[in-house]
């Protein structure tokens, strides 16, 4: 095995091969057993690899790095924020000091989101800001003197995150439970929310939820959902009602309610946030994903006073919980700018602009033998198939088409950078119909 020396640069050869024997990759085997395309560059929409892929050097990106690269790759607004904050510091800690960077993006997003959530935790990643939505709910009722009401409840085909805590709330299929049967906490799962944005709310539905409600309420600290979109747990999406229904009913039986928006947050559905599609506002919410504009890793766990005084007055006075990188200087700038550049542009048009690309690109793949749906919201387009995707053969169509695109399970999907122009659109909507095809 050749060994890398600093500062001699690597043949992709040579990077594949020690990729191969060191280095995991998301959900992956070790040794690695498919090959993944070696990166050198970004710009625009654009990836540039280090060797051509089915004859493409360059790939346009159906995928935002998942979710995340809202603004595209190299933008010079990005990284000159970034840049500028390099240049008077990249970290301190976060105990006893502040800074203008993370101040400013706590007060952006206490402006941006659901009038009643007011304090912002910072955290490092999304599944850390989950750990920390639960561990304020759990420390919530602890400190009022109702230590019992610890368990979650959550309805199936979700994803929070892959840490403990979120695990248990992800889809027990797709989080793999049965891995980790006596290791998780048990949480209370109501079935799958019937699937469609546009579909009236289902009475037997409805009543399968406030049922779980009223028998749980004693034992149930937090409601926690992704709203109106089911990213990682299947690409599903769900009636607004309910997000109505769950607001209503965690009022009548004094329970939180979670919205975890790190895949929906910042315009991809359609709305800024999407409880927006709802009009209510959780107790406690979660950024991630496009919160940096995909720059650098940093999530946001936002509550409301009710929640922080109910902390604040408890036995333990305190939100025990501080990372390392909290705050971190860097991330908070890419943050600050990435919420900027949204702010200040016509989002909404530019989403429904993609909207309609994507409805119109997408549209063929209804007509092909092995899809069972075809559906967009938002800038976020899904071809669900009647049988596993073929992963090795999907991509590498969608790469044919000079696009890079991450099936999953039964799913070829795309979430496209805002900035992606019509013609790369096009392109895209040709490459998930090809990988829907091959796959
Ligand atoms: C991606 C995601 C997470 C986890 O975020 P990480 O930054 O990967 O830890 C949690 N919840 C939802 C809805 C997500 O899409």
């Amino acid at each position: 095995m050749p060994q890398p020396r600093p500062r001699t640069p690597l043949d992709p050869r040579t990077l594949l091969d020690l990729d191969q024997a060191h280095v995991w990759h998301p959900y992956g085997p070790m040794p690695g057993t498919a090959t993944p395309l070696l990166v050198e560059s970004a710009a625009g929409v654009r990836l540039r690899l280090a060797e051509p892929a089915e004859g493409h050097r360059e790939l346009v990106d159906g995928m935002s790095s998942w979710w995340a690269a809202i603004h595209g790759y190299g933008h010079p607004v990005l990284d000159a924020a970034v840049r500028g904050q390099l240049d008077r510091m990249s970290h301190v800690m976060f105990g006893g000091l502040t800074h203008e960077p993370a101040v400013r993006l706590a007060a952006t997003l206490v402006e941006i989101t659901p009038a009643p959530l007011q304090h912002v935790f910072l955290a490092d990643s999304g599944s850390v800001s989950v750990e920390v939505a639960v561990k304020m709910c759990l420390q919530y009722w602890a400190s009022l003197g109702r230590p019992e009401k610890h368990r979650l409840l959550t309805w199936r085909g979700g994803y929070h995150g892959d840490t403990f805590h979120p695990m248990s709330v992800c889809d027990p299929k797709g989080g793999m439970h049965r891995l980790w049967g006596g290791v998780l906490p048990r949480q209370v799962f109501a079935g799958e929310p019937p699937a469609g944005f546009d579909a009236a709310v289902d009475e037997a539905y409805a009543a399968e939820l406030a049922d779980l409600l009223e028998r749980h309420a004693g034992e149930l600290a937090a409601v926690i959902v992704e709203p109106v979109v089911q990213g990682a747990g299947g690409m599903r999406f769900h009636s607004p009602g309910y997000l109505r229904l769950l607001r209503e009913l965690c009022d009548a039986h004094d329970v939180l309610l979670v919205f975890d928006e790190i895949a929906t947050g910042f315009g991809r559905t359609g709305e800024l946030f999407a409880a927006g599609h709802a009009g209510v506002a959780p107790d406690v919410m979660c950024l991630g994903k496009a919160l940096t504009g995909g720059y650098l890793t940093m999530a946001a766990t936002l509550c409301t006073s009710r929640v922080a005084d109910g902390i604040s007055r408890g036995e333990v006075p305190v939100l025990a919980h501080g990372p390392t990188f909290m705050g971190n200087p860097l991330a908070a700038a890419a943050a600050n700018a990435s919420l900027g550049l949204l702010l200040d542009q016509d989002w909404r048009t530019e989403v429904k602009r993609i909207e309609s690309a994507l409805r119109t690109g997408l549209a063929p793949a209804a007509e092909l033998p092995g899809v069972a749906d075809v559906r967009v919201l938002g800038a976020i387009g899904v071809v669900q198939l009647d049988h596993p995707v073929d992963m090795a053969a999907a991509t590498r169509a969608a790469t044919r088409h000079g696009v890079w695109l991450r099936p999953f399970r039964d799913l070829v999907y795309t979430m496209p950078p805002y900035v992606t122009g019509e013609d790369d659109l096009a392109r895209i909507g040709e490459a998930v119909v090809a990988a829907a095809a091959a796959g």
